[in-house]
């Protein structure tokens, strides 16, 4: 959707499906739907239909035009494995993070059993890019931890998790197989409040296991007082992003081409 992004861990968002519905507690104060809510009804809004869920095959092709790598986090306005999305249709969106292969794409979903079951079948080719990033949401220990343990068994490159809003003590995490793991608290009207002990717990397992660790932000109703040092200083580290040339301006335009053609008839299920 975007070239760039205000996200502190991503360089820009692409946004191949718009909208979602709530699952678990995480999603309570979605950021997502308080923004697409903001222009329902607003005639040739992008999100004139609010975050109602629809695909959006125009936007496919939107990595090829971009020639200077990125790092994108794709669905940053949905989830991408949501369960309304046809597999044909993720399915294109993975064959294009294969086709334009000099970005970095970090896919999140908290619908992680989708996520290892179309990864181990239909996705195979996708779970063997090392420049494709997969990864769950983590807010609780009901929630968040079964789908750490679902990401575990995920084929793939470099798995990640992204615990935020952190809503309580997580304890003890099994972090073999996962390469990095984002920490935020919640931000904005209503704010769940976060502990410096959990945030602790989780930098320090991180280290423990030689995990790459990024502190994102306090969060609270004004975040940008609360900041995103912990303890005199930022965390900032990220897996090594493979380094790979951007195809030439001819070729990308030859798959743009392609994917015009692509089958553009899937609805929402
Ligand atoms: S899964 Fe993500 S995008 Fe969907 S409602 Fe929850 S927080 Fe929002």
């Amino acid at each position: 959707m975007s070239a760039k992004s205000e996200i502190e861990w991503t360089d820009a968002t692409w946004n191949p499906v718009r909208g979602c519905t709530k699952i678990s507690p995480g999603c309570k104060h979605c950021y997502a739907e308080a923004f697409a809510e903001r222009f329902r009804g607003v005639s040739g809004h992008p999100y004139e239909q609010g975050f109602d869920l629809r695909l959006v095959p125009d936007k496919l092709a939107e990595p090829l035009r971009w020639a200077t790598p990125k790092t994108i986090f794709v669905n940053s306005m949905s989830d991408l494995f949501h369960e309304e999305v046809p597999d044909g249709y993720i399915e294109q969106v993975a064959h294009v993070m294969q086709m334009a292969h000099w970005h970095t794409y970090q896919v999140l979903t908290k619908r992680a059993e989708r996520l290892r079951d179309l990864l181990q079948t239909k996705l195979v080719f996708a779970s063997e890019l090392s420049h494709v990033w997969w990864g769950v949401s983590v807010e609780n220990k009901k929630h968040g931890l079964p789908r750490v343990a679902c990401l575990r068994k995920t084929p793939a490159a470099i798995r990640f998790l992204s615990v935020e809003p952190l809503l309580e003590e997580l304890g003890e995490l099994n972090l073999s197989g996962i390469n990095w793991v984002i920490v935020g608290g919640e931000s904005g009207h209503g704010a769940r409040p976060m502990e410096k002990d959990w945030v602790l717990k989780i930098r320090n397992q991180c280290r423990a296991a030689g995990v790459a660790f990024f502190f994102k932000q306090w969060g609270g109703v004004q975040k940008s007082k609360t900041g995103r040092m912990l303890d005199g200083r930022t965390y900032d580290e990220l897996p090594e992003r493979p380094v790979s040339k951007a195809a030439s301006q001819r070729i990308r335009l030859d798959l743009i081409e392609t994917i015009d053609r692509w089958d553009s008839g899937f609805v929402v299920a």
